[in-house]
């Protein structure tokens, strides 16, 4: 069963203020709490328990506020009762239908009521919820931890090493660097990683990241050094940057930010290039103003995307200056539109900055080929390499790697508003139809209707 469901719950999306703005309540001594736990249980499940009394009278509502501490939202959850002085309670939070990547750091406090009035709100606590089916070692460089199983300090080194060369680059290049803490989850095969990723997971994922929860999932081999000096860097790149521009008003570009993280790659993808002149000469490269919102979902198109974004960034850097660069960011954390912010920075409009880089590409050889659908798709964007021969990614130096998994909500989100109350008007006008119809044939059935 569904342990939510059981309890009744009623989920509210709480901002995150309400952790250090508590409700108005009487904090009186009535109400004590003997015991606060939360016990991971990775990946199946976090169990929230209380042990609590009241001097004065029984205790009729218990709510558990849990969330991600770094996601800004908190869950809140009735606890089903039996009104006692004393109450001892838990809840199962299934993270198999409610997922949440390991090493993300969950607060949770409780809301304890009486029948006369009283009102506790318990402090905030901290779990991390660390996938200990592994006996992981870890290493701390500045405020980033990586974690590893395999390999012993020998890849400890490496994978430390990677980790502080990234972070220096990337200091040196975008002018900041991690404001927040980062772990970072080596698993030795991709089977380990997998079973750490949410149920039903592409196959070819061989990693996820998530800015946000500032947690970085990813298979390298024991020993792997080049697949450390590829991964490390694209995430931390993913990591500092959004650190960088976190705020809810603006965004960046995903061609700003894919192209900086495979640029930032200490191992190049070199297939790349030929891809570019490809692309050039057949008169089939993506405009960068697509690649302002959503990657393609064409494995082929999100290839060269990923290539066009690096090949972008480069020729900024080359032409204007790592200073300018570093002005986007700025710009982009200002919440600054990615028309303006290019414009007031580089002094040229998108598609001035595109056609500026594509008079260095080759030029088409062929006429323009017909492009059957949009060429920018409703999917996620954060697909490295999402595609490679069979048997291909047992070699950790291609392993594809995801950044941040891709979520039904995310795809709804990007549909215009037009695209989504079309199709909720379309639904209900249809449901009603057939309901009608329905209805109509069942009431003949049984001689309701009279009519000859
Ligand atoms: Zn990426």
């Amino acid at each position: 069963m569904q342990p939510i469901g059981r309890a009744g719950a009623l989920f509210l999306l709480i901002l995150a203020t309400l952790l250090v703005a508590p409700i108005h309540a009487r904090q009186g001594t009535t109400i004590s709490v003997a015991s606060s736990t939360a016990q991971p249980d990775f990946p199946n499940r976090i169990t929230f328990a209380l042990s609590a009394a009241s001097s004065a009278a029984d205790i009729r509502e218990v709510q558990l506020l849990y969330g991600a501490t770094r996601s800004g939202a908190l869950t809140l959850v009735d606890l089903p009762l039996k009104a006692n002085p004393q109450v001892t309670l838990s809840h199962q939070l299934d993270t198999q239908v409610y997922y949440y990547p390991p090493g993300t750091e969950i607060t949770y406090r409780w809301v304890i009521r009486d029948a006369a009035g009283n009102t506790l709100e318990s402090e905030p606590q901290r779990v991390v919820y660390h996938d200990e089916r592994f006996n992981w070692s870890e290493r701390t460089v500045r405020n980033v931890t990586v974690y590893w199983y395999k390999g012993g300090d020998a890849f400890g080194d490496v994978l430390a090493a990677a980790v502080d060369r990234a972070l220096a680059h990337l200091q040196a290049e975008l002018g900041t660097n991690l404001t927040k803490s980062v772990r970072i989850y080596v698993y030795a095969t991709n089977r380990d990683m997998r079973s750490a990723l949410q149920a039903n997971s592409e196959e070819w994922i061989g990693g996820q990241a998530n800015p946000t929860l500032g947690v970085i999932v990813a298979t390298i081999a024991a020993g792997d050094e080049t697949g450390a000096r590829r991964i490390i860097p694209h995430e931390l790149s993913h990591q500092v940057l959004n650190q960088a521009v976190e705020n809810p008003y603006g965004g960046i570009p995903p061609w700003f930010d894919e192209g900086l993280a495979v640029h930032n790659q200490e191992v190049r993808d070199i297939d790349y290039d030929q891809m570019i002149v490809q692309a050039a000469e057949e008169n089939r490269l993506i405009p960068l103003e697509a690649l302002s919102s959503t990657f393609p979902a064409d494995p082929e198109q999100a290839r060269l995307s990923y290539a066009q974004s690096r090949d972008m960034v480069e020729h900024i850097i080359a032409t204007y200056g790592e200073a300018k660069l570093q002005a986007m960011v700025v710009a982009f954390a200002a919440a600054t539109p990615v028309d303006e912010a290019v414009q007031g920075v580089l002094g040229h409009s998108v598609d001035e900055l595109d056609a500026e880089w594509r008079k260095g590409q080759p030029k088409p050889s062929g006429p323009t080929p017909d492009l059957v659908g949009p060429q920018v798709a409703p999917a996620d964007r954060f697909r490295d390499r999402p595609v490679l021969p069979v048997g291909a990614a047992a070699s950790s130096s291609s392993t594809p790697f995801e950044d941040r998994p891709p979520t039904f909500i995310g795809w709804l989100a990007s549909l215009p508003t037009w695209a989504t109350l079309s199709a909720a008007a379309v639904c209900c006008i249809t449901g009603v139809l057939i309901l009608g119809t329905v209805l109509l044939i069942g009431l003949r059935l049984v001689g309701v209707d009279k009519r000859i």
